[in-house]
């Protein structure tokens, strides 16, 4: 099968023949139709990341066709199946962490497409039990986003509690799907871009955000909680200093740069500042609820599997209208008169 596969960080892609995966005891093996590129792609690919299993295919925003089953595999998938392949992989359902509800933070986790071969790939392997089943509404290509960007958000989104006033810093894809689920609950959104970027403060104050400014500037009004999705750290104290007492600061993000000092006066008054790590499988059951309802919708730009290198140096420079999609299989003939109702019923409502 084809893979493009990281011999070593900071070294592009490599398209590559490599055997296709057998399915183990409790996996499934996919066929993958489509494959979306995240961040975290991309500081795997830096070395920012420690430990990645090397030589790694990355990809943990799978979306495919169950093609088959392996022995001793939960019943809830069946051979022609779509799955979803998210990057939390694999626990050990043992530790302190799994048996107290946070798998997130399990000891012994496995991250698809980081320390086990993930989707930019024809095929890969998942185990069954942290695979999702995709809701009907949306094709292969629009879904996969919502796999780390949606889940992950969902997870921060979820952490800032019943935030009346809720910052966002980063508009990028992350923020986009969040920001859709904030505003269907009520929130009022204050939206943080780069200090000019009058383009995307306009794209969030059209999607419906109540303020959009630069990260330089205030929030006309205190904060209950900010969501940090940009990998800059001296974005947590600017956010810190915009909280209402008792706010919080979550950042979204598997990577940072370094947090500059602050002084403690901002910190006081039970203002809180917290990350989110990965993902749970309860995360993935509620926002794949929640997701069709509002309903969100992804904005994708599409690459072959084979310009993955492309995909993750447009999403470095930040030279993409969407979010980077590799499209890997055709889908079979079945499922393209599926995809055309699909994208027609989506398009009409833009
Ligand atoms: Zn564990
Ligand atoms: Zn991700």
């Amino acid at each position: 099968m084809r893979a493009m596969v990281l011999d070593r960080p900071k070294q592009p892609l490599q398209l590559r023949a490599v055997p296709k995966p057998k399915p183990d005891r409790g996996q499934l093996l996919v066929r993958v139709n489509a494959c979306a590129v995240c961040r975290t792609d991309l500081h795997v690919v830096a070395g920012e990341l420690p430990d990645p299993k090397l030589p790694l295919i990355l990809g943990h925003q799978v979306v495919g066709r169950v093609e088959q089953i392996g022995k001793d595999a939960p019943s809830n998938f069946a051979i022609g199946d779509r799955v979803g392949i998210p990057w939390l992989g694999w626990t050990d359902g043992d530790c302190a962490y799994c048996r107290s509800g946070r798998e997130n933070l399990c000891d012994n986790a496995l991250f698809t497409g980081y320390t086990i071969a993930g989707g930019y790939a024809d095929f890969t392997v998942a185990d069954a039990r942290y695979c999702f089943h995709l809701p009907d509404r949306y094709d292969d290509v629009q879904v996969a986003p919502l796999l780390c960007a949606g889940l992950i958000g969902y997870r921060s989104y979820r952490k800032t509690g019943g935030a009346q006033h809720l910052g966002i810093y980063g508009f990028g894809n992350a923020a986009h799907l969040i920001a859709q689920i904030a505003l269907y609950e009520g929130r009022e959104l204050f939206v943080f871009t780069r200090p000019g970027d009058n383009a995307t403060q306009e794209n969030a104050r059209q999607l419906g955000a109540v303020w959009a400014g630069g990260s330089d500037e205030m929030p006309p009004k205190r904060l209950d909680a900010a969501i940090i999705f940009a990998s800059v750290g001296p974005l947590v104290p600017a956010a810190l200093r915009g909280l209402a007492k008792g706010g919080a600061v979550v950042c979204g993000g598997i990577h940072m740069t370094d947090i500059p000092s602050f002084p403690y006066a901002d910190l006081w008054e039970e203002r809180v500042i917290t990350s989110v790590a990965n993902l749970t499988r309860r995360d993935g059951d509620d926002f794949f609820a929640i997701a069709p309802r509002v309903p969100v919708r992804t904005h994708t730009e599409t690459f072959l599997l084979e310009e993955a290198n492309t995909a993750l140096d447009r999403f470095r420079a930040g030279k993409l209208n969407g979010a980077p999609v590799l499209v890997v299989n055709r889908a079979a003939p079945s499922e393209v008169a599926a995809m055309d109702l699909n994208s027609r019923e989506s398009s009409g409502e833009r």
